[in-house]
């Protein structure tokens, strides 16, 4: 089985004795991974459309892991079971993620962790999951083959977590412990931002650029100030 520097993040953020679900499982690596690694006690892995569905059945059996992963045909966390504490929601958008997530609350409640890996709208999944009780435990920022990705996990929180409009931009973790990826990342994003600055374009938009400009350069320098500490 391939295990890319992508789903090893996933699986290395969940914490030892969970009990999983995977939504969106699909080709089923991280169950059976973190089954493999005895990792975690229980593990759904949960499919809404039919051949991503049956592509997993067939994973979970070749792996011998039938009666191991329970395999779930349903929409996101619709019908969650009782015995899980962590969610993983990977390799999906932001909205799609958040849209599981507050479309069953009822079946969040017993849910203490979350392992999430966004593809875009990262600020909006943050600004969702501060809002909804959760705080960031931890989140890992890294390129693989070429894409940048930043794998994190929240946890419920007793107090309601407050972020800054940085944290919620750029994450609260990034910017305590700014990974070398995460530096290279936001500096590339700078260049980009700065090169449109040098075009001829309308003022609407050299603000947008600017303001970018500005987060950044901000972003970057609590980050590296807080690097060297
Ligand atoms: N999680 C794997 C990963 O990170 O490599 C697979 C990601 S794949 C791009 C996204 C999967 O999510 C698809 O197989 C899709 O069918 C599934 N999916 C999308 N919306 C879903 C939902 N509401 N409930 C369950 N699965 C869903």
């Amino acid at each position: 089985m391939h295990v890319s520097k992508r789903l090893e993040a996933i699986a290395s953020l969940v914490s030892q004795g969970s009990r999983i679900a995977d939504i969106g499982s699909d080709h089923c690596v991280v169950p059976i991974l973190l089954v493999e690694q005895k990792k975690v006690t229980y593990a759904e892995a949960v499919e809404n459309k039919k051949g991503p569905y049956m592509k997993m059945c067939h994973e979970i059996a070749a792996h011998g892991l039938e009666g191991v992963i329970h395999p779930v045909f349903a929409d996101g966390i619709e019908s969650l079971s009782k015995e899980v504490d962590t969610v993983i929601l990977a390799g999906m958008g932001g909205r799609l993620i958040v849209s599981i997530l507050e479309k069953h609350p009822e079946r969040l409640r017993g849910v203490s962790s979350l392992v999430l890996d966004p593809h875009g709208d990262l600020p909006y999944v943050r600004s969702f999951l501060a809002e909804n009780g959760f705080f960031e435990r931890a989140s890992l920022f890294f390129y693989d083959e070429g894409i940048a990705y930043d794998v994190m996990k929240w946890e419920r929180n007793d107090d309601k977590a407050v972020y800054s409009e940085l944290e919620i931009n750029f994450g609260p973790t990034n910017l305590k412990h700014p990974p070398k990826d995460w530096l290279l990342y936001w500096e590339k994003q700078r260049q980009y931002h700065e090169t449109m600055m040098a075009k001829n374009l309308p003022e609407e938009k050299r603000k947008e650029h600017q303001k970018a400009i500005d987060q950044i350069e901000k972003a970057i320098a609590i980050a590296k100030a807080n690097y060297s500490l």
